[in-house]
């Protein structure tokens, strides 16, 4: 049996962790990469100028032999979850997302923002999405793949930069997450603050960046954003519903400002304040520094 890494970085702990809980051979799939994290066997797939690597999606389809029994780990980015599902068509393979344990296989899955879970057992290779984690030393030259198959005939056009973007929140020690709780876009300067004071990340819940678009959509944490595991969540203006918490409550540390004392964030937070968010986050970021 093997276990499948498809990625794009080597940001990969994660999956590296639960195929090590699996305990079969390993074999890395690292599409643009030259160098990976050790595995019994890595491939890279080269990825010519600056093609998006979702257009190695048949290249990776190719590369990929899953066998039932097989799972194949990719991390929970923008392009790896385009790739899980282009090998979720070629292998007929269901995608699984929000694994929190996998034995003998079996798959236990949270369900609805994490009241529920179910247990799923396939007869297909899997393909699951997780967390891809923290950054893991590339110590291994990659195989190139003997006859890699084609790329899409993709073309860029043009491109743009996004100086909010690029937040690692997967491997963020802190974040500090903003909610509709603040008035105006320009407002969140004093979470950028506090951020700054305290070497963190800075997330938001879905409206910020669904709704309004003051972050990019990269940076909601959530049931369907994204999941992280920082030892600090400060929680600013975020009334800390259920498809939120289901991506923080795995933060060592939850930390609330919001001023409705019944917010249900209150509940799942180690500490909290009470407080309008305009006086509590000067006060915070001058207590800091
Ligand atoms: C299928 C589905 C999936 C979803 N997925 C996600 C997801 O992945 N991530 C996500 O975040 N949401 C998700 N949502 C939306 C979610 O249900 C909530 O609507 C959302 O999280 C609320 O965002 P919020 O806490 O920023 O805003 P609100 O719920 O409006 O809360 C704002 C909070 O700010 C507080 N506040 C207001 N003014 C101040 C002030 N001056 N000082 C301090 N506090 C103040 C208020 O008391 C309130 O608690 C999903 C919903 C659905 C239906």
């Amino acid at each position: 049996m093997t276990t499948w890494i498809v990625t794009t970085s080597n940001q990969i702990a994660g999956p590296l962790a639960v195929a090590d809980q699996l305990g079969s051979s390993v074999t890395i799939v690292g599409v643009g990469m030259d160098s990976l994290p050790a595995a019994d066997r890595v491939l890279t797939i080269p990825l010519p100028g600056p093609l998006p690597a979702e257009a190695a999606a048949p290249a990776v389809c190719a590369a990929v032999d899953a066998q039932p029994g097989d799972a194949v780990l990719i991390p929970d980015r923008a392009a790896e979850r385009a790739l899980a599902g282009a090998l979720a068509a070629r292998l007929s393979a269901p995608v699984l997302t929000g694994v929190v344990a996998v034995a003998d296989g079996l798959f236990e899955i949270d369900r609805f923002g994490g009241i529920a879970r179910e247990r799923v057992r396939t007869d297909r290779p899997a393909v699951l999405v997780l967390p891809g984690g923290a950054e893991v030393p590339c110590e291994q030259a990659a195989e190139p793949l003997d006859e890699p198959a084609g790329l899409f005939a993709a073309r860029v056009t043009a491109e743009t930069s996004d100086a909010a973007a690029g937040a690692d929140l997967a491997s963020a020690k802190r974040i500090v997450a903003v909610g509709r709780g603040f008035r105006a876009e320009a407002d969140l300067g004093l979470a950028r603050d506090l951020a700054a004071s305290l070497d963190a990340e800075l997330a938001c819940s879905r409206p910020v960046a669904e709704g309004v678009g003051w972050m990019p959509k990269e940076n909601y944490v959530g049931v369907s954003g994204q999941s992280v595991r920082p030892d600090l969540y400060v929680a600013v203006g975020i009334s800390g519903q259920l498809q939120h918490m289901a991506g923080a409550r795995e933060a060592r540390t939850i930390v609330a400002v919001n001023n409705d004392e019944h917010a249900p964030i209150f509940a799942h937070a180690d500490y909290g304040v009470v407080g309008d968010l305009y006086e509590v986050l000067p006060a915070l970021v001058a207590a800091l520094s």
